[in-house]
């Protein structure tokens, strides 16, 4: 396959193929694969220097190096280095490599041990260059077998050098004058091989704000086109129907969900499109409120969609509206990827002749070949897991649908309003009545029969457990607990008596279903799982869960996983076991509020657990870090609306880029 990547000297196919697998695709990703650290190297005084001492030295080599074969595997080269007209002797291990370059004279750059009475180092490693000013530092990559950080830096510097000026500079003029800016290409070159710290931190901050600008952008841009695009749906919903409806569910709205669903159904009948953010803690009930929606929806004639971030949380939600609806004559359809093709086909079919009224799913739903027949509501559950694209994606699917965003993930205002700043926001933060407190308990594993004990007698009252592990499978390098060990000490510990099953996201989705719909009836009594159970399952009558090695979560995932229980009327248990770090898991007995869990979270650890894993779409800049770099976000999102807005702006090209990049996503 021809790829841009090749025209690089240097770069052929096999290298094409290492670097895909750092996700470096084009020539903008592989200028743009950005050290992770760098390593700062300062001259060492050897005349200071005790025994056996860590340095770094330059100088000119002064002798030809010899080299000698120890053994097989095994060779040692030898040299005099030139340092500031003092001779010392360097010795380095199997480096023959390098024999070519190491001529009398070069400049290099030797990191190693010093051993005095020999007045040589055993060098670690060699680089060609000088400590400029007695300085130097070095980019470290995030590599993969086949590449090092050294091949990659030598590519990027090839790929800068020779279309460095073809790369697209996302700030407009205005904005590059007003800070004055550095130009890109210098940017990139100062952050692949900085000079000095100041410059270094000067460059990457103009990177990091013209990333956040072409987010915040995309984000703004989406948010005018919501506000002028009238030409949404036009519908009649009627209202008896739904009171209808919702007498029948079973139990009493919240206020915050009945405030919520008529803040959606006055959406879905006002001609401008719905963009709603729909967010609530744990347990808060929103799946509620959006059956409620994609009721309405149905009543005014359209079809919908509702989409969940996995197979477990579909098929929960299939199973669940297909009880509220029974009554009804409504085609609810599940689609999700381990559904046989020939399957598959037959609903796509269903789906664009207008046979199926509401589907429900995973990704699948926004795969190209689904087309529907008239899309009228789109729901997405969890939506901190969906990015900006994807969100883009799933609007330019219906005609002119409206769209739903669920998410109990609760971000810290002022970043929602931010990073989810082209909707309109409804927050649920009443929680049903008779819910009690999950009480919150922290053990260390010296006490874990205490935990067993509480277990027995909840299992003994005829209700359920989650057991959480961080790890699937053994691992040498940690002494965390994994799902299997667990189900065995959970056998021995039970006698026996009590059907312990596991589920975890490395297993075949059918066989997740399986396990989990036999908890879910109370076939199995204790579920034994990794984080997978983390958001929305639903179980009422689980009502206890006990989390090992509970140090190594956020508090966020703790709050989530949590969340599984206290759902029913009885009382609830939450046991965090831990040996170490029981301070930051102390704020979870004290906080229920998972908005201010959040942020405590925030403040301890930065973002990276807060907006669940990698996979959250936009949370992962390849510069930016939206925690640390909250001002220059800021300034990003100011200045981008503002460039949006202004019509009399010439740099139309930049825009142009921008917005067909999520036109088309
Ligand atoms: P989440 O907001 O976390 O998605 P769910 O929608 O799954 O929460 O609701 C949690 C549980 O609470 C479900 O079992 C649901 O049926 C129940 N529930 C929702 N609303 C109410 C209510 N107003 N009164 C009692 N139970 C409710
Ligand atoms: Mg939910």
């Amino acid at each position: 396959m021809m790829n841009e990547l090749t025209k690089i000297k240097g770069i052929g196919p096999k290298y094409v193929s290492v670097l895909n697998k750092l996700d470096i695709y084009s020539i903008n990703d592989l200028v743009t694969h950005y050290p992770f650290r760098y390593e700062f190297l300062n001259r060492t005084d050897l005349s200071s220097i005790t025994e056996e001492d860590k340095v770094v030295i330059d100088g000119k080599i002064d002798s030809t190096p010899l080299s000698k074969t120890i053994r097989q595997g095994l060779n040692r080269m030898s040299f005099r280095l030139n340092c500031d007209s003092k001779m010392v002797g360097i010795t380095i291990f199997n480096r023959n490599f390098l024999k070519k370059q190491l001529t009398i004279g070069t400049n290099i750059i030797v990191l190693g041990k010093y051993v005095k009475e020999k007045n040589t180092i055993i060098a670690t490693d060699i680089k060609i260059g000088i400590l400029q000013g007695g300085s130097k530092i070095l980019p470290v990559y995030h590599c993969t077998s086949g590449i090092t950080s050294k091949n990659l830096n030598s590519f990027i510097n090839m790929t800068l050098l020779e279309y460095g000026n073809e790369i697209i500079d996302y700030i407009p003029e205005e904005f590059q004058k007003k800070y004055k800016l550095t130009n890109k290409k210098t940017c990139l070159n100062i952050v692949h091989n900085p000079t000095t710290k100041e410059k270094l931190k000067e460059a990457i901050d103009r990177l990091k704000y013209e990333e956040l600008f072409e987010f915040m952008f995309k984000i703004n841009y989406l948010k005018l086109k919501h506000k002028n695009e009238l030409t949404g749906l036009n519908r009649k919903i009627d209202k008896d129907k739904i009171n209808k409806f919702i007498s029948n569910i079973g139990f009493e709205l919240t206020q915050d969900q009945q405030k919520a669903i008529d803040v959606i159904i006055n959406d879905l009948e006002a001609k401008p499109r719905m963009n709603r953010l729909l967010q609530g803690d744990v347990g808060s009930g929103k799946t509620i409120v959006s059956f409620v929606a994609l009721f309405a929806n149905f009543l005014s004639g359209y079809q919908g969609a509702m989409m969940a971030p996995t197979e477990i949380l579909a098929q929960q939600h299939f199973d669940n509206l297909k009880e509220y609806l029974k009554k009804y004559d409504i085609k609810i359809q599940l689609l999700i990827g381990s559904i046989k093709s020939t399957e598959k086909k037959k609903i796509y079919q269903e789906l664009e002749t207008g046979k199926i009224d509401i589907i429900i799913g995973t990704h699948a739903l926004i795969q190209d070949d689904v087309k529907y027949s008239n899309l009228g509501l789109v729901i997405t559950d969890e939506q901190h897991r969906f990015g900006v694209h994807q969100r883009a994606n799933l609007q330019n699917k219906g005609f002119m649908p409206d769209v739903l965003y669920m998410s109990a993930t609760p971000i810290p205002r002022t970043y929602a309003l931010t990073l989810f700043g082209d909707m309109d926001v409804t927050n649920i933060r009443e929680i049903p009545k008779g819910r009690q407190k999950v009480e919150t308990i922290i053990k260390d594993n010296k006490h874990i029969k205490d935990v067993l004990q509480m277990m027995y007698n909840e299992l003994l009252n005829g209700h359920q457990i989650y057991v959480i592990a961080p790890l699937v499978e053994e691992n040498e390098n940690t002494e965390l607990v994994n799902v299997y060990q667990l189900k065995e000490k959970m056998i021995t510990a039970f006698n026996n008596k009590y059907e312990i099953d596991i589920v975890h996201g490395k297993m075949k989705s059918k066989d997740k279903e399986r396990t989990m719909a036999a908890f879910k009836i109370g076939n199995i009594k204790i579920l034994i799982s990794t984080t997978v159970v983390e958001v929305g399952v639903d179980v009422p009558n689980a009502t206890c869960i006990v989390i090992f090695n509970a140090d190594r979560f956020g508090l966020s995932t703790l709050h989530q996983l949590r969340g599984r229980v206290g759902r029913g009327n009885s009382k609830s248990t939450c046991i965090l076991i831990s040996d170490s770090d029981t301070k930051r898991l102390e704020i979870m007995q004290n906080e229920y509020d998972g908005f201010k869990i959040s942020e405590e979270d925030f403040k301890l650890r930065g973002h990276g657990d807060l907006f669940g894993t990698k996979q959250s779409g936009d949370m992962t800049f390849k510069i930016a870090d939206v925690k640390q770099d909250y001002n220059i976000l800021e300034k990003a999102k100011e200045d981008s609306l503002k460039y949006l807005e202004d019509k009399s702006n010439q740099e139309e090209n930049i825009k142009n880029i921008i917005i067909s990049s999520i036109e088309n996503a």
